[in-house]
This record gives structure tokens, sequence and C-alpha cells, in this order.
């Protein structure tokens, strides 16, 4: 049997708890530290292992064994001095792959320096996911269950219009469920208005087989990005 992978993920904000949750996930060891007592207690039995420390305290670091893991990653943000002394006595220790989250181009800069060239910018990252995601052809809005799957809210598609929810079949020819219907209507918004018309969003609740699609339509559907993005497609035919 292929031997578990070993991780560990200092510095548990946003970004190093996701980090650890998700390598967990997807079958990794993960030992995660904190200075700050609340993160390590939040992870506790999430991952394998997690300890309240100052990772620029050499005398703690060295008890981890952190030169057997397979990478470690130098989540700490902001504490730019913290992060810098932390990765200078991973090699210190001989650790053998080490991952770091930069924040500024002088970090990096010194990074660089230190021959440390495995860097990553999250802010970065989720910049370019999401104008990806957004030039996917008719997107509204999304939100990521995991890493392949989505809810996504899309336009519907003009073939769609005028058919009823089981003739889209949306199940077998696109492998998406159809979670609702939003529907814009213009609506008459009152006496003191002056009758002057506005666009209102309605959402269908569960969408019956027989209820028929509009053409302003916003269906939201969740399934695979790659299925998502082929229904896409269909809009633009
Ligand atoms: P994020 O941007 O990931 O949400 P944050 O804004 O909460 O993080 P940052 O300053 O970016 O906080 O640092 C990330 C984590 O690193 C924090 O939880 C912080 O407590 C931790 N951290 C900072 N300095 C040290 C240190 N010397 N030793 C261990 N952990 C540290």
């Amino acid at each position: 049997m292929a031997k578990n992978l070993k991780f560990a993920v200092i510095g548990l904000g946003y970004f190093g708890v996701n980090l650890a949750l998700r390598l967990v996930e997807e079958g990794a060891e993960v030992i995660g530290i904190d200075i700050d007592e609340s993160k390590v207690q939040f992870l506790t039995d999430k991952i394998t292992y997690s300890a309240q420390m100052d990772s620029t305290d050499v005398l703690s670091l060295r008890k981890l064994g952190l030169k057997e893991m397979d990478g470690v990653i130098v989540a700490i943000g902001e504490n730019f001095e913290a992060s810098i002394l932390t990765t200078a006595l991973l090699i210190e220790i001989g650790v053998k792959k080490i991952i770091n989250r930069v924040t500024s181009p002088t970090h990096e800069r010194i990074l660089n320096a230190m021959n440390i060239t495995d860097v990553i910018v999250p802010e970065a990252i989720a910049a370019a996911q999401l104008a990806d995601r957004m030039m996917i052809k008719g997107v509204l809005g999304s939100f990521e269950i995991s890493k392949d799957y989505s809810i996504v809210e899309i336009k519907a598609p003009s073939q769609f219009v005028g058919k009823s929810v089981l003739e889209l079949n949306l199940r077998n020819d696109y492998s998406l469920n159809l979670v609702t219907i939003k529907r814009v209507e213009s609506k008459n918004t009152g006496l003191l208005t002056m009758g002057e018309r506005r666009d209102v969003v309605r959402i269908l609740g569960v969408p019956t087989p027989s209820e028929i699609i509009y053409s302003n339509d916003i269906l939201v559907v969740f399934g695979l990005e790659k299925d998502i993005f082929k229904l896409s497609e269909l809009g633009s035919e």
C-alpha cells in the first residue's frame, strides 16, 4: 500500500486552515501549527495533529520531526518577520520541501535570495479562478462546494426557453442537478411611484418537472465544473 504523504502547515489563518483540511480530505497526514491557541483548537480532531507554538522558536520546531515531512507550508501572512524567520529555521533544520505563502514582492525577493522558489500568492490564485469562472458565458454567480463541484447561477440558454424541466433532461444530458429557478419579473412598484416598473427576482422553490423555462430565467444548477461549462457553451451557439 502506498504510504501517506505527510505535510505540516504553519500558520492556521483562513488560508492555512483551508489548506490543512483539504490535504486531510485528500488522504494526507497533516500537522498544523499556530501561535494562537484558538486556531489550534479549531483543528483538533480535524487533522492528524495540531500544536500551539511560535514557529520562530527553533527548539520547539525541531521537536516536530519536520525533516521527515513531504512538505512544509509556511502559511503565515501579515507577520512578515515571523514568516521569513520560520523559513530560515526550516532550511536550517533540513526540511526537504518548503512552500511559502508570500504577501509582497519584497517577501518573494527575499525568499528567492534564500533559494526558495516554491511560493504561492493565494490572493492571486483566487483572483485568477474567479476571473476564469466569470468568463464562463452566462454565469452570474457561483459557489464552490468542493474542488470539482459548484453551484452556479446561469442564464437559461435560448434553446431551453419554452421547454419544461422534464424536457431539458439536465441530469441525463448534462449530469447536472437543477436546484431551483430564479425568475426575473417586471413588477409595478405601486401607486406612489406612478406605475414605474422594476425587475424583481422570484425563486421558484424546488422545480417541478412541468415547470416551463422563460426567457429571462436564471437556472441554479449543481454539478461538475466541466459539465457546467458544457451548459454555458450552449447559450453561445
Ligand atoms: P489569513 O490571511 O490566512 O486569513 P490571518 O489574516 O488570520 O490569516 P495572518 O497574519 O495572515 O493571519 O497569519 C496567519 C496565521 O499565522 C495566523 O493564524 C497567525 O496566528 C499565525 N502566526 C503568525 N505568526 C506566527 C508564529 N510566529 N508562529 C506560528 N503561527 C503564527
